[in-house]
C-alpha cells in the first residue's frame, strides 16, 4: 500500500489556514493529522472537522505544535514569521518537510533557518501558485532580452488586511527581474510605497502595493519605454490555488535530501 503522508496545518483559523483544512482534508493523496493555532486562541480543543468539513472530524485545534508535528511527515506554514522560525526549529526536530507560505521575512530571519534546513526539508516560497511561477521565469527572460530603455515597475493589489508591503511575490518578480539584468535587487530597488516622489533613476526597478477590500492578488510586471510597454499579469482569484500548490510541496518534499528548496524545484519550472 502507497503511504499516504500525514499533515499538519499551522495558523488554522487564518484565511489560507481554513483553505488549506479543506484541501487536505479533500485530498486523497495526504492526511490531515492535526492543526495549529497560536495559544490563546478560543479555537483551541475545537474539532474542526464540525466547520471545515466531515472529513476532518475527530482532529482538534492545539497550541503544542511539536505533539502536532510528532505525527506527522510534514507541516504547511502560513502564519507569521516570528512563529515560521519556531516552528521551523520544532518540524526539523521531527524531521518533517516544512513547507512555508509565510511571508515578510527579513534577510536575518530567511538565513536563521539555514540550521533547520540541514535537518530536514524547507520549501520556501512568497507565491506557491503555478501561474506566479510561470510569471517569475517569464519576467526573468524578459529582463534579460530588453536593456535599460525599458523602466521595470512591479504594482500589487491584496486585501485590506495584509500586514507587509510590497508582497512576498513583487519581491520575487522584482528579484527575477534584476537577475535578467545581470543586477542585484536590493541594489536597484525603489520599495517607496508612496510612489515616485521623483524622477526614477535609469535602472532601478519600482514597487507600488494597492490595499482593498477582498483582493485576493494581484501582480502586474510593467516594462516601458520610449514609444512602448509591455505587461506581463497574474490574477488570483481564489486562495485554493496557494493551497493547492503548498500540498504539492509537501508531497513532494518527501524523502528529499534535507536542504532549502522553492515552488520552481517543486514544480520542475
Ligand atoms: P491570517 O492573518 O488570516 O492568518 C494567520 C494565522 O496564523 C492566524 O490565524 C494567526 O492566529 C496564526 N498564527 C500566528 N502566529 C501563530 C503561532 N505562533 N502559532 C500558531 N498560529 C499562529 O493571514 P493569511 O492571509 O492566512 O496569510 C498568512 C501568511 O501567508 C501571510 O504571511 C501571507 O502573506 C502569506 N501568504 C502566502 C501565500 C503564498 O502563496 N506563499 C499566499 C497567501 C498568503
Amino acid at each position: 500500500m502507497t503511504h499516504i503522508p500525514g499533515i499538519v496545518i499551522t495558523g488554522a483559523s487564518g484565511r489560507m489556514g481554513q483553505m488549506l483544512i479543506k484541501t487536505v482534508s479533500d485530498s486523497d493523496h495526504a492526511r490531515l493529522v492535526g492543526v495549529v493555532e497560536r495559544e490563546g486562541h478560543d479555537w483551541i480543543g475545537q474539532d474542526v472537522g464540525e466547520t471545515m468539513g466531515a472529513q476532518a472530524l475527530g482532529v482538534k485545534v492545539t497550541d503544542d505544535p511539536l505533539e502536532a508535528f510528532a505525527q506527522a511527515q510534514a507541516v504547511i506554514d502560513f502564519t507569521a514569521p516570528e512563529a515560521t522560525l519556531g516552528f521551523a526549529a520544532l518540524a526539523a526536530q521531527a524531521r518533517c518537510v516544512h513547507v512555508i507560505g509565510t511571508t515578510g521575512m527579513t534577510e536575518d530571519q530567511i538565513a536563521a533557518l539555514e540550521p533547520a534546513a540541514r535537518h530536514a526539508v524547507i520549501v520556501r516560497a512568497g507565491n506557491m501558485s503555478l501561474g506566479v511561477n510561470l510569471l517569475v521565469q517569464l519576467t526573468k527572460k524578459v529582463a534579460a532580452a530588453l536593456d535599460e530603455d525599458f523602466d521595470i515597475e512591479v504594482i500589487e493589489g491584496h486585501h485590506h488586511h495584509k500586514v507587509d508591503a510590497p508582497s512576498g511575490t513583487a519581491l520575487m518578480l522584482g528579484e527575477a527581474a534584476a537577475e535578467g539584468r545581470g543586477v542585484k535587487l536590493a541594489d536597484v530597488a525603489d520599495r517607496g510605497r508612496d510612489g515616485i516622489t521623483g524622477a526614477r533613476k535609469r535602472g532601478d526597478i519600482g514597487f507600488h502595493a494597492i490595499r482593498g477590500g477582498d483582493i485576493v492578488g494581484e501582480h502586474d510586471v510593467l516594462f516601458a519605454a520610449p514609444g512602448e510597454r509591455i505587461v506581463l499579469r497574474h490574477l488570483a482569484t481564489d486562495r485554493a490555488i496557494f493551497a493547492r500548490g503548498a500540498l504539492k510541496a509537501a508531497l513532494w518534499g518527501q524523502g528529499k535530501t534535507p536542504g532549502q528548496y522553492d515552488m520552481v524545484d517543486v514544480l520542475g519550472l
